[in-house]
């Protein structure tokens, strides 16, 4: 009996030391932008951006899924984001945040929590998943970017070299 009781209390230490070393690394990664699945890369070429290639990675999630920043900043936008004009863009609800030497993006919201000037957390909810303008199904467009916000939601980011591979290596919690 005691020996055994010694087994389960070294594994519980080891699965809390597991547990403690995955929390630990996962905050110092990004969060995940929503809970879904990245289905749709960036870089692809796509006929319906104007820069000829996906600016950001699309997030497959049910309408109504959080969604998180992904790093702390402070929040420059929250509107209607079109690059050409209603109904082809980002629609509404979309939300800007600066990261302070990079800019991220949130697109096709159905709901914006945050406004302009709003400090926020890496992992905080700023609004929800929707299907909003250009979009045949509930998913978050999330970019990340290097050049400057324009200040205008026709064309928030000059030319296409700004827009970088937000990558892969997400931190859960
Ligand atoms: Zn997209």
């Amino acid at each position: 009996m005691l020996r055994r009781r010694h087994v389960a209390a070294a594994l519980l230490a080891l699965a809390a030391a597991y547990v403690a070393v995955r929390l630990a690394s996962g905050r110092d990664r990004p969060h995940v932008p929503t809970y879904g699945v990245m289905g749709s890369p960036f870089g692809a070429p796509v006929a319906y951006q104007t820069c000829g290639f996906h600016t950001g990675q699309d997030w497959f999630a049910p309408t109504g899924m959080p969604i998180f920043a992904i790093a702390p900043g402070t929040v420059v936008y929250v509107g209607p984001l079109w690059m050409d004009g209603p109904g082809v863009g980002r629609g509404p609800h979309a939300i800007v945040i600066d990261h302070g030497g990079y800019h991220t993006s949130y697109s096709h919201n159905s709901v914006a929590d945050v406004r302009p000037g709003d400090a926020v957390q890496r992992g905080q909810r700023i609004g929800a998943v929707g299907d909003e303008g250009y979009s045949g199904l509930p998913h978050l467009h999330f970019e990340k970017v290097v050049a400057p916000w324009t200040g205008d939601w026709r064309q928030p980011f000059a030319g296409c070299q700004g827009y970088t591979d937000p990558g892969d290596d997400w931190g859960w919690f």
